[in-house]
């Protein structure tokens, strides 16, 4: 009987095999038609500002509604673009739809825009972030890039230089999901980052204090080179609570606000809402 199971799952094993090549180079194609536009979507994130508990920028987040298989995550697509190449003319794309949105807020409210490592390496960067921002009319000071710790693992110089170009057109540069990967803290020693976002583990870890006390060293680097720290991932009241007591300046998760097609409608009512201790 286990010889017959083996059996079967073997063969299982071969066609899900070819089935995901298949499935892989139909979505490829498929990933051609997305970078022209068509059927990239953004939905927007609330980040708030924990002490003013407003919201202080919205995160554009990818979505692929594909026509037969609806919402396709970012996880799957982005990854899918960068082994492509066509991360580039997406990231483009994602960058001009997300700035000309944000013109539609009040011009306090900030956008953030995650970054490919591929995109950071392109020397051109910095030149297509101005263009896009002169083509919508955004003001550099309102974007916010979101570049992942991991894309500094190697050509630091190349890269030091290209974030000081966008640091120029007044852009500010957030660590994304900082805590994960290959965290090391000389990244932060030679970058200047305007934000750290804590990746959302340690926050749903908590109350564990060696969660709390990572969070608490965090804040202590963040303040000697003056880096805002933003908490993703927060849930429930009670790790508001907790992050907000901690001294954490920005906060975003599902209990702030999920992300949303349109992103003012949706979110929390700041004044009556954001009831915290
Ligand atoms: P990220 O930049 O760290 O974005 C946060 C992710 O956590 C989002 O997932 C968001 O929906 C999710 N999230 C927010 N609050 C909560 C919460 O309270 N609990 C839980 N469990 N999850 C929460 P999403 O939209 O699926 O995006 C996943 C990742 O894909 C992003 O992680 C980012 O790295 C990447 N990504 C998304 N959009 C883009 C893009 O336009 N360009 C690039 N290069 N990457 C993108
Ligand atoms: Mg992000
Ligand atoms: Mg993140
Ligand atoms: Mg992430």
């Amino acid at each position: 009987r286990a010889k017959a199971l083996g059996r079967c799952q073997h063969k299982l094993f071969d066609t899900d095999l070819s089935y995901e090549i298949l499935e892989r180079a139909e979505l490829v194609a498929a990933l051609h038609r997305l970078v022209e536009g068509d059927g990239l979507l953004l939905h927007y994130q609330p980040i708030y500002g924990i002490h003013a508990r407003k919201v202080q920028s919205y995160e554009a987040l990818a979505r692929w509604n594909h026509p037969e298989r609806g919402m396709i995550p970012p996880d799957v697509f982005i990854r899918l673009a960068e082994e492509t190449g066509l991360i580039h003319q997406l990231g483009e794309r994602i960058l001009h739809l997300a700035c000309s949105e944000a013109l539609n807020w009040p011009a306090h409210i900030n956008v953030s825009v995650n970054v490919s490592p591929l995109q950071l390496k392109n020397r051109k960067f910095p030149e297509i972030v101005k263009n896009v921002l002169e083509k919508t009319g955004l003001n550099g000071a309102r974007l916010e890039v979101e570049i992942t710790e991991s894309v500094l693992m190697d050509e630091y110089e190349h890269k030091n230089v290209i974030l000081n170009e966008l640091k120029a057109l007044g852009c500010k540069i957030s660590m994304d999901d900082f805590g994960t990967g290959y965290s090391s803290l000389s990244y932060l020693w030679k970058f200047s980052f305007d934000k750290i976002k804590i990746d959302r583990s340690f926050i749903q870890a908590l109350p564990d204090p060696t969660a709390k006390e990572i969070i608490q060293a965090i804040l202590g680097i963040a303040s000697i080179r003056a880096m805002t720290v933003t908490v993703e991932g927060v849930e429930t009241a009670a790790q508001l609570q907790m992050v907000s007591n901690m001294g954490c300046s920005e906060a975003q998760g599902y209990y702030l606000g999920r992300p949303q097609q349109q992103a003012i409608a949706g979110t929390r009512d700041t004044e009556t809402a954001l009831v915290w201790e």
